[in-house]
């Protein structure tokens, strides 16, 4: 099949190119990207006044598949990611079972390609159930498909464990992706720890929690010389230990989610959970800083940690309803919004040839004969409506926002997959 995408401006910082071309796709690879392509049987995107990328990678979500496919599955998790513009997705390893054998990730890729949406490259666990005891089988979960290796949910509490774990892994490709949370100073904390909670009377989790566990990783991470990347960084001290950590050899790489850059700890006053993460949404003075972190290049990703669950789950009082929710179509909007003088080709950077670059993994560029994983996207207001995600979980602190910067279209592997005027489209309806 060949689609052409036209007249859009062109954005690949790969090869640093910006200008107004023409997509030419056949078979699923990009053949050119020219200033005009002539139509010969192509099925046509019009991108005219869009900006044209190479596909958007969220390094950061959690599909819920296998063990709680009532918060989400495979195939609404991957629906979710194209109708976000997201090309693919890392899947973390809090399933049941986690991702820690081999089987396993067989057994989600084989769900992803039968969904047929987004891509899906499984995280293996650093330890085995990713209960911080035993070290996961890194060489296999490698050769099986792990692109990296996290506990995430979980932070690995004993420092001899990760450090065996990261001696053991250092051969293997695929970095080491840091959950930051100390247990014992976080400890039952519903917020960030600061006026507010003290204002309402809440446990608080201290910046502390997360800064005191960033510094002991990225030292491990010199002393074994593991790479590293640091999940969802929520506080301005941990983008300086990240900071110090690089200015000393540390191959460090760390991201940022859309709430952490946009949303603060002043969202509890009616005591409902919708907000509460983890981290925990921080003071203004914390978002400020990750904000000056992504414009000076401390921040090589943006990755939303897509943490779905029913809005039951939700509703439940503060102290015992989960962490986290949607963030797969509201990343995009919400980036700009938080960051709206980032330029263009930042922004991309960051969605797609960093992720990329970072897990090892194709994509990231749109240059002639790899894979047509493209993310269409433009200047057009819109307002979130949670309860129209595609995703079952369908709760955000973003629900009723108005953002600026809108997905168009998602295509992957030649396919479209998202059109924002068509929706997703299925597989079967394109045969
Ligand atoms: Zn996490
Ligand atoms: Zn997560």
């Amino acid at each position: 099949m060949r689609v052409l995408i036209r007249g859009g401006r062109v954005i690949d910082p790969s090869r640093g190119l910006d200008a107004v071309r023409d997509v030419a796709i056949d078979g699923g690879i990009v053949r050119g990207v020219a200033e005009h392509v002539e139509e010969r049987g192509h099925e046509v995107i019009d991108a005219t006044g869009c900006i044209v990328a190479p596909g958007f990678i969220d390094m950061h979500v959690h599909l819920r598949e296998p063990g709680a496919t009532h918060k989400e599955t495979i195939a609404t998790g991957t629906a979710a990611a194209v109708a976000g513009g997201f090309t693919a997705v890392a899947c973390m390893p809090n399933t049941n079972p986690a991702i820690d054998t081999p089987a396993v990730i067989a057994e989600i890729e084989q769900r992803a390609a039968a969904a047929g949406f987004a891509r899906v490259y499984p995280v293996g666990a650093i330890t085995r159930n990713r209960e911080g005891k035993e070290i996961a089988p890194f060489h296999e979960l490698a050769t099986a498909g792990a692109v990296a290796f996290s506990d995430d949910g979980s932070t690995v509490m004993n420092p001899r464990v990760l450090r065996n774990a990261a001696l053991y892994a250092r051969d293997v490709r695929g970095p080491f992706i840091s959950h930051c949370l100390d247990d014992e100073l976080h400890g039952d904390a519903v917020m960030n720890e600061g006026p507010q909670s003290v204002r309402l009377g809440l446990l608080g989790s201290p910046g502390l929690a997360e800064d005191i566990v960033v510094a002991r990783d990225l030292l491990i991470a010199a002393d074994t010389r593991k790479r590293w990347h640091v999940a969802h960084v929520s506080t301005a001290n941990a983008v300086e230990i990240v900071r110090w950590a690089r200015s000393r050899g540390t191959t460090v790489t760390c991201e940022v989610t859309p709430h952490h850059l946009l949303l603060g700890d002043d969202l509890f006053v009616d005591y409902h959970a919708r907000a509460k993460v983890a981290p925990p949404l921080r003071g203004p003075d914390d978002a400020a800083a990750l904000r000056a972190a992504v414009r000076d290049g401390v921040i090589d990703a943006f990755a939303s940690d897509h943490a779905p669950h029913t809005a039951e789950e939700k509703a439940q009082l503060l102290s015992v309803a989960p962490v986290g929710f949607s963030g797969l179509e509201i990343a995009v909007g919400a980036y700009a919004e938080a960051l709206p003088d980032l330029p263009l080709e930042r922004f991309v950077a960051l969605l797609s040839t960093n992720p990329a670059k970072i897990l090892g993994v194709e994509g990231g560029t749109l240059a002639t004969g790899v894979r047509a994983d493209v993310t269409i996207f433009a200047e057009r207001p819109w307002t979130v409506d949670a309860s129209a995600f595609y995703s079952k979980g369908k709760n955000t602190p973003f629900d009723g926002r108005r953002f600026t910067r809108r997905v168009v279209a998602t295509v992957v592997g030649g396919r479209l997959a998202y059109h924002v005027e068509r929706g997703i489209i299925e597989r079967l309806a394109y045969a």
